[in-house]
């Protein structure tokens, strides 16, 4: 398979005629080959007619047959070789082992959701039979199972070129959902993009699902991404991004005459505490760990701990000086793209020069194209309230640390954070009770909270939660990450005195397909073969 800059169209490939746009080599900031050709509105409107033919037909494609084509795409991924790899690493400037890793994770998700689906659980099919003689009035026999919400437009994230892209969780969850997806790719891989499309193409075609079960479209967010949004037939959105983006998709979807939600994940600066006792007992490996995940993968992770609060006290002063010295040893690293360097310079620029702002310590000087050097900062708990451009996100490995004066004020300044995607507790056994005392606070603010850790490295699991109150995600009652991003896509469906011949096969009386079922409101496990 080779990258030729087109669009994909359920299983048509066309060039583009709205404009030519190309990767860029970000190590080298050299032009990569070839042109992408960028999609016009009569493009959008033919993938999602496309998708919307696809839709009734998908959404009814038997367990088995949805998780075939799932594990299809993961081993057409594989299949791309180590062709994919390289384009990948050429235009995001991260790690090979990263980008491998990163394969893997996407692989198996899409397996992980093919099991999701096999298990049928996410169905929650539910059955309460008819009471002919319940008195004084007889009861209605009710059905109810989940069903896809139609045609999803994905957004492919610029820091996950694989895992949050064009078949990364969002799409996965998606198809699992038995929606059909229609992926605006992102200008910063559009060569890993195609690739990893093709994949997705060809496994429609060898699993013989409808042709508008997948689309794969280049061109700018503004034009494309809003065209697709504001499309009638397009029932969700799945985004990972910018603040800005996200909250302008928000208002899109929201201003449609039926307005749609949009699972956006956005912003947040991940609060770190350290406890008194923990501090005292091993700041300094503490300080190790957390310049370890401030500059993994150039800090551009949505999880980058970008927040330390901590209690004034000599313990805290060492902990500043062995993160200062860990990170001036730590080399300056290539970011995503030339815009995502400009931002993150612009923003350290901003923290640098502000009154109430020192800078303690900078990683290696940076040399060459798009290298952004780390930066640590530190400020008092009474700037941190009062400044609150304090608070926003610098995408990049950047953070600030926040003394405070006592607890009462570390607690205070939770109260008035944002919404965020993680909290990491730094504890030892005597700091229990104090940390017991965060915990209502924490809960109402972050969607995972986590002990003597760093919030990046997101595990794909079915107890995790990749999400958070606004502006984190735009919708906190949600996961991206983990079995559960599938709830996103679905919507239950009731069914009264629906005659058997009529049911769906989930919700028939047999049981065909043999899925767990509440049945008069009693967990009935599946007896399989
Ligand atoms: P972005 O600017 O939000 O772009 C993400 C996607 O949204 C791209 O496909 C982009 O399309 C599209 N888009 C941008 N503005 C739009 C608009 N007004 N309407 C519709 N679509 C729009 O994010 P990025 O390019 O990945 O990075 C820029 C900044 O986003 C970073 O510096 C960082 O601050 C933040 N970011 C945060 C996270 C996180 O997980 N928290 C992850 C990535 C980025 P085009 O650009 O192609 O037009």
């Amino acid at each position: 398979m080779n990258i030729a800059g087109n669009l994909l169209i359920g299983q048509s490939v066309r060039r583009g005629t709205n404009g030519v746009s190309y990767a860029i080599d970000a190590a080298s900031g050299e032009r990569l080959e070839p042109g992408f050709g960028g999609a016009t509105l009569e493009d959008v409107d033919a993938a999602c007619a496309l998708a919307w033919a696809a839709f009734d037909i998908f959404r009814e494609t038997t367990l088995e047959a949805r998780a075939d084509f799932l594990e299809t795409i993961a081993a057409n991924i594989l299949a791309a070789g180590d062709a994919l790899i390289e384009r990948c690493v050429a235009e995001s400037g991260l790690p090979r082992a990263r980008i491998e890793g990163e394969r893997a994770r996407t692989v198996g998700q899409l397996r992980m959701f093919a099991g999701v689906v096999r298990a049928g659980d996410f169905l929650e099919a539910r059955i309460d039979p008819a009471q002919p003689e319940r008195k004084p009035a007889p009861r209605v026999d009710l059905r109810l199972r989940h069903i896809g919400l139609g045609p999803i437009a994905v957004f492919g994230a610029s820091n996950f070129p694989l895992a949050f892209s064009v078949a990364g969780g969002d799409t996965a969850s998606a198809l699992a959902a038995g929606c059909p997806v229609i992926v605006k790719a992102h200008a910063a891989h559009p060569g890993t993009s195609e690739l990893v499309g093709m994949a997705v193409q060809k496994a429609v075609k060898d699993c013989e699902m409808p042709e508008g079960t997948f689309s794969l479209l280049f061109g700018s967010g503004r034009e494309i991404g809003q065209g697709l949004v504001r499309d009638p037939r397009i029932k969700a959105v799945g985004f990972t991004g910018s603040r800005h983006a996200g909250t302008e998709l928000m208002a899109v979807a929201a201003a449609r005459p039926e307005p749609v939600p949009v699972y956006a994940e956005m912003s947040s600066i991940n609060p770190v505490l350290l406890f008194p006792h923990a501090l005292e007992q091993r700041g300094e490996a503490i300080a190790q760990a957390f310049v370890q995940s401030l500059t993994l993968g150039a800090g551009q992770f949505c999880t980058n701990p970008g927040l330390i609060l901590a209690v004034e006290d000599p313990a805290l002063d060492r902990f500043v000086a062995a993160a200062s010295e860990a990170l001036r040893r730590a080399p300056a690293a290539t970011m995503l793209t030339p815009g995502i360097h400009r931002a993150f310079e612009t923003a350290v620029s901003k923290f640098a020069e502000h009154p109430q702002v020192q800078t303690v310590a900078r990683a290696q000087p940076a040399t060459g194209a798009n290298k952004g050097q780390g930066a640590l900062f530190v400020t008092s708990a009474a700037a941190f309230r009062e400044q609150t451009e304090l608070q926003e996100e610098i995408f990049g490995a950047a953070s600030l640390i926040v003394r405070c004066p006592d607890l009462h004020t570390m607690r205070e300044l939770i109260e008035s954070l944002e919404g965020q995607l993680t909290a990491a507790l730094q504890i030892d056994e005597a700091d229990y009770a104090a940390a017991r005392s965060f915990l209502p606070s924490l809960e109402r603010r972050v969607g995972r909270v986590l002990v003597n850790g760093f919030g990046t490295g997101v595990e794909v699991a079915h107890a995790m939660v990749h999400g958070g109150p606004y502006p984190s995600t735009a919708d906190g009652r949600s996961t991206s990450v983990g079995s559960l991003a599938i709830r996103r896509f679905l919507r239950p469906v009731s069914y009264q005195d629906m005659p058997e011949a009529l049911l769906p096969e989930s919700l028939k009386t047999g049981n065909p397909w043999r899925i767990n079922r509440l049945v008069d409101g009693k967990i009935a496990l599946a007896q399989r073969a």
